[in-house]
């Protein structure tokens, strides 16, 4: 792990954390005092990750993406932008019953979630359509990249749960190169007696239901929200977090996952103002180390 000393910066107002997240420097920023953030740091048991973008490097559904023929990738992108487009439209009102887009064109939290997935139904049947294996979607795992610090902080944290709006099986087949355990919440593929790809278990995740599989696992693990780590990149993420968990905001400094630059910046200080700390690096080590030097510190 690195030496480098843990720098950790408060602020108070909004434009002092906007300054201390812009100038590209790796730092934990917070609204807490540092000993008040150790010490709620030395109480997490249980970890909750989003896996693109927070545990792993990048999006998960480029590499399985790039396995499908082109016009299929077309189509795939083209509902990507759509959802896009949608979501940015919240307060966009067609208002006329004579706008054919009175309904379709408003982006209506309500409706997320059955847009979502839609959106991953029809991914899956492309993926089909393409002739896709298992042995494709692990490859795909294999591809993908944990962020540098993942395996020291999934060591300092004994009950783990990566809940993501992906493919269990691909998510799988990535923790197990770096050696890792966890319990999954992702939506899963299922196969023919040949490895082909036929179809999924409905019982989909998709962001906006995260929380299901969050309050779930906080139920069978018995442990209060104080002793749970939740960690997330997108205001979906942050806006699932309960109120007294230990609520990591993972905000790279130098890659950005499509289109969530876009949306954060709409939702900058809700966002802010929700989390117990916003890490702001390509690495989790600085939150490897803070929660290790916590317990350290707390134990002697
Ligand atoms: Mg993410």
């Amino acid at each position: 792990m690195s030496r480098k000393p843990l720098e950790i910066c408060t602020f108070d107002t909004l434009e002092e954390a906007r300054a201390l997240l812009s100038d590209g420097k790796e730092r934990i920023v917070t609204q807490l005092n540092p000993s008040t953030l150790r010490r709620r740091a030395a109480m997490v048991q249980a970890g909750a990750f989003d896996f693109d973008g927070s545990l792993a490097v990048g999006s998960q559904w480029s590499h399985v993406k790039a396995m499908i023929p082109e016009a299929l990738r077309d189509e795939d992108n083209a509902d990507l932008r759509w959802y896009l487009e949608w979501a940015k439209e919240e307060r966009v009102v067609h208002d006329s019953l004579d706008d054919r887009n009175w309904f379709m064109g408003n982006g209506d939290h309500m409706n997320g979630a059955a847009i979502e997935g839609a959106w991953i139904s029809r991914s899956i049947q492309r993926f089909i359509d393409a002739g896709m294996t298992r042995a494709n979607f692990e490859e795909a795992g294999n591809k993908v990249q944990l962020r540098k610090g993942a395996v020291e902080l999934f060591r300092q944290i004994p009950l783990r749960v990566i809940i993501s709006m992906g493919l269990e099986q691909v998510i799988r087949a990535c923790i197990d190169r770096y050696l890792l355990s966890s319990a999954i919440a992702a939506t899963r593929l299922n196969f023919g007696c040949d490895g082909r790809l036929v179809g999924y278990h409905p019982n989909v995740v998709v962001s906006k239901t995260k929380k299901v599989a969050l309050n779930r696992f906080m139920r069978l693990n018995g442990l209060k929200a104080e002793n749970h780590l939740i960690i997330g990149d997108s205001y979906i993420d942050v806006e699932m977090m309960p109120e007294h968990s230990f609520n990591v905001w993972i905000l790279p400094h130098t890659e950005e996952v499509e289109g969530i630059a876009e949306f954060r910046e709409a939702r900058f200080e809700s966002m802010l103002r929700r989390v117990t700390m916003v890490l702001y690096s390509n690495s989790l080590e600085p939150l490897a180390r803070l929660l290790q030097e916590a317990k350290h510190s707390t134990s002697v």
